[in-house]
C-alpha cells in the first residue's frame, strides 16, 4: 500500500472538548480503484477533493453504499472496533444487491488497520467519544448507458464522533411516505436509502417532529425503523422491535442491543409490531420507553409520538431509571474496554 502523508496535520485546531458528529474530518483517507475487474493501487493519502468523470455512473444511476463504524480507546490508548467483521459482511451484501463488486476481506481490513495507525491521534481519549469511520464505494465508470458500472472507488474517511449527551426525540408515524419496500433495497445501506428520506422527513419536521417512524410500504400499520435507526419499544417488561427482515436495515447496534438484553434477563420480542398496537398502548400508559438504535447515536430514546394529528407523550423518567440508558451504558462499556466483552466484539486494532 502506498502512504502519502500529510505535510501539516490539522489535529491541534480541535477541541476534543467540543466535537459533534461530523464536523472535523481526520487528515487522510483510503482510496481504491476498480478496474478490469480487479481491486489496485490501495492508497492512503490526505484528505482532499477527488476527481471523477461527470458521466461516472454514480451521479446518474446511483449506484452508491456505504458502512458507518467506530473506532474506541480505552483510558489506556489502546484502540478498538468494534464488530468490524458485520460492517464487512453488510458492505458485501449491498454490493450484491446492487450489482457492485465485492471487497475482499483482506482490502478492507487492511485498509482499515493502516488508516487508523496513521491517524490514531485522531481517535478521542473520552468515554462517549470515537472517531467515526465510513467506508463506502461508487460507480465511476464514465458512460452514460445505464448498465452497472465497470470501474468503482472505495474510500475511508474518518470524522470525530460524540454521542454521550442527546436530546429526547419527537417522532411522526408516517402514514404517506416509505423508505423501503418488498424485494427493494430497504437491507442495504444504499445512498439513495437516505435520498428518498429526506423530503418526507423535512415535512415531519416542518410539523415539529425530529424525525420519523418509518412503516411498511403496502399497509403503513406495521412500525420499522426509525430515521435512520431500528428501534425498540419497551411495554410491559418487553423489548420491542421489528424483525430483521429484507426491508429494514439489519442494524449492528440493534443485534449487540438483543444480545445485551437477554443477557440481562430481559424478555425481546423480535415481532411484527401493529401501529393499532402502539397507539393503544400509548393510549393506556403502559409504554415505558421508546428509543432508537444505530452507531453513530447508539442510544437515543423518544420523547414524543405523533399519529394523525394527535401527539402521545412517553413518561419522563430520569436517564438512570431508563432500560435505554443501562442498554447504552452497558454497549459502551464494552467499546470503551471499560468492562469485560464476553461476546466477543471488540476488535483491537
Ligand atoms: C445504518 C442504519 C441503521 C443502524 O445500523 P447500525 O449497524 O446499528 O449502525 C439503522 N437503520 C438504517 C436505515 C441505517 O442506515
Amino acid at each position: 500500500m502506498i502512504i502519502e502523508n500529510i505535510s501539516h496535520s490539522r489535529i491541534d485546531k480541535i477541541d476534543f472538548n467540543d466535537i459533534s458528529f461530523g464536523n472535523h474530518y481526520s487528515d487522510h483517507m483510503f482510496y481504491c480503484k476498480f478496474e478490469n475487474g480487479k481491486w489496485k493501487n490501495p492508497i492512503i493519502k490526505p484528505f482532499g477533493d477527488i476527481t471523477v468523470s461527470p458521466l461516472s455512473l454514480v451521479f446518474h444511476y446511483g449506484q452508491a453504499i456505504f458502512e458507518g463504524m467506530k473506532a474506541y480507546k480505552d483510558k489506556y490508548g489502546n484502540v478498538f472496533l468494534f464488530r468490524p467483521l458485520e460492517n464487512f459482511n453488510r458492505l458485501n451484501s449491498s454490493a450484491k444487491r446492487l450489482e457492485m463488486p465485492l471487497i475482499s476481506k483482506s482490502l478492507f481490513r487492511d485498509g482499515l488497520k493502516k488508516l487508523l495507525s496513521i491517524d490514531k491521534k485522531w481517535i478521542p481519549n473520552n468515554y462517549g467519544q470515537s472517531l467515526y469511520i465510513r467506508p463506502f464505494l461508487i460507480a465511476s465508470d464514465g458512460k452514460l448507458s445505464a448498465n452497472p458500472s465497470k470501474k468503482y472507488i472505495f474510500m475511508i474517511i474518518c470524522t470525530t464522533a460524540s454521542n454521550y449527551y442527546l436530546t429526547p426525540l419527537k417522532v411522526k408515524i408516517e402514514q404517506k411516505y416509505s423508505r423501503s419496500a418488498d424485494g427493494g433495497i430497504g437491507f442495504t445501506k444504499a445512498a439513495g436509502n437516505y435520498a428518498s428520506s429526506f423530503y418526507p422527513t423535512r415535512i415531519a419536521q416542518e410539523e415539529g417532529y425530529d424525525q420519523i417512524l418509518w412503516t411498511d410500504s403496502s399497509t403503513h400499520s406495521f412500525i420499522e425503523e426509525s430515521g435512520t435507526m431500528n428501534v425498540f419499544f419497551y411495554i410491559k417488561n418487553n423489548l420491542i422491535t421489528a424483525p430483521a427482515n429484507k426491508k429494514i436495515l439489519n442494524g449492528i447496534t440493534r443485534k449487540s442491543i438483543i444480545t445485551i438484553a437477554k443477557k440481562e434477563g430481559i424478555k425481546v420480542k423480535e415481532c411484527n409490531f401493529s401501529v393499532s398496537e402502539l397507539i393503544y398502548n400509548l393510549r393506556k400508559n403502559l409504554v415505558k420507553e421508546i428509543f432508537g438504535c444505530g452507531t453513530a447515536v447508539v442510544v437515543n430514546h423518544f420523547k414524543k409520538i405523533g399519529y394523525k394529528f394527535k401527539n402521545y407523550y412517553l413518561p419522563n423518567i430520569s436517564n438512570k431509571k431508563r432500560i435505554s440508558f443501562f442498554l447504552k451504558k452497558n454497549l459502551l462499556d464494552i467499546q470503551h474496554n471499560v468492562i469485560n466483552d464476553p461476546f466477543g466484539w471488540r476488535f483491537k486494532v
